[in-house]
């Protein structure tokens, strides 16, 4: 049957997410997941009944989040599908391109080879800021250029102004994508401001990370009413199951917003005390971080990855070489891990 199938989608090497990788622990730091696990109620009467394509309240409630007009928000299964509309609506297969920047988040790839979309890859320079010039001279076919920031894997911001240099290197030609899934860790990052200005920006957010709902699957697009009315047309008809926008309205409301405020406190704490315990271990480089995990380089990140993995600890390996990403979990998770490793760089 496989011979069936899409010729790109026979060559295919699906995203190896955290979850396909498995493993067997009790400390789980590996998905860049919330360690909180809230409680929500949910109504189970109106399910006979098809949910609204966007439902208003959880278009209202992130749009106020956000600081946005309701017209300027796309509500989706996750971030991921996010960028998954963005391809499908704007890029031609086998004729136009996306362009990214590695290292970064593995689904901009993965979504324009599943659709048959160019990729044009422009790494990000030794300090793992934009290349401004590199990506002007591969603009050609592009229409979206993703920019990940906080950028997973590596934690650190890319520079205001040269997001700006980009959004005018491409005005008219190309969309620029910013995933912002971490900017609820430190919100006064955000391009948001910029929308009003630039209307070939569009942003992705989710509930996965943050708001601790990454069961939940929803996320957002935030753009010039423009291009949300472009991505409305390519949506399913039925994209948001009734019970998530119900958990997600109560996520979004007052009280919600103050446990995620609450939260994200918390996990910056942790964070602060992860890296200054790892800060004081040698033959260890530890890079700042803005979401909830931290890049990790060690003498030997395999070796460090797989012993973590054999003790029950379970981290996530990276494309950098010998880097390790740790989530930042609760206390007790933290200090297992910053103990671990000391124990195991000690020994080695
Ligand atoms: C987790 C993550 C996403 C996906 O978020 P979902 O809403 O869970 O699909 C998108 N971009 C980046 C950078 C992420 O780390």
């Amino acid at each position: 049957m496989e011979r069936l199938a899409r010729k790109q989608v026979q060559a295919l090497t699906p995203y190896l997410s955290a979850r396909r990788i498995g493993g067997c622990g009790d400390v789980w730091l590996n998905a860049n997941e919330s360690p909180f696990d809230n409680e929500y109620k949910t109504n189970f009467s109106r399910l006979n009944r098809y949910s609204e394509c966007q439902p208003k309240a959880l278009i209202d409630g992130y749009a106020a989040y956000a600081g946005v007009a309701p017209e300027q928000v796309l509500t989706s299964r996750g971030a991921d599908e996010g960028i998954e509309l963005l391809i499908r609506a704007f890029c031609e297969p086998n004729e136009d391109a996306i362009l990214y920047c590695p290292p970064t988040y593995g689904m901009y790839a993965i979504s324009a080879e599943t659709s048959g979309v160019e990729r044009k890859v422009v790494p990000l320079t030794s300090d793992w800021q934009l290349d401004l010039e590199a990506i002007q001279a591969n603009l050609a076919k592009v229409k979206l250029v993703f920019v990940c920031s906080p950028n997973n894997p590596t934690g650190n911001l890319i520079k205001r102004e040269d997001i700006i240099r980009l959004l005018e290197l491409t005005q008219d030609k190309a969309i620029v994508v910013m995933d912002e899934a971490y900017i609820d860790f430190c919100p006064e990052a955000s391009t948001v401001d910029l929308l009003a200005q630039y209307p070939n920006l569009a942003i992705l957010r989710t509930m996965s990370k943050a708001f601790a709902l990454a069961g939940l699957r929803c996320g957002f697009t935030l753009a010039n009413p423009s291009i949300i009315e472009v991505l409305s047309k390519v949506i399913a008809p039925y994209p948001v199951p009734v019970p998530v926008s119900d958990i997600a309205v109560q996520a979004l409301s007052e009280a919600g917003l103050a446990r995620m405020r609450y939260q994200v406190l918390d996990l910056s704490a942790n964070r602060a005390y992860l890296q200054a315990g790892l800060g004081m271990l040698d033959g260890i480089e530890v890079f700042e971080g803005w979401g909830n995990y931290l890049l990790v380089k060690f003498n030997d990140g395999d070796a460090v990855f797989k012993a973590a993995w054999d003790n029950g600890i379970i981290l996530r390996n990276s494309p950098i070489k010998d880097c390790v990403r740790i989530s930042i979990g609760n206390r007790d998770e933290c200090e297992k891990t910053l103990s671990f490793l000391r124990n195991a760089l000690i020994a080695a």
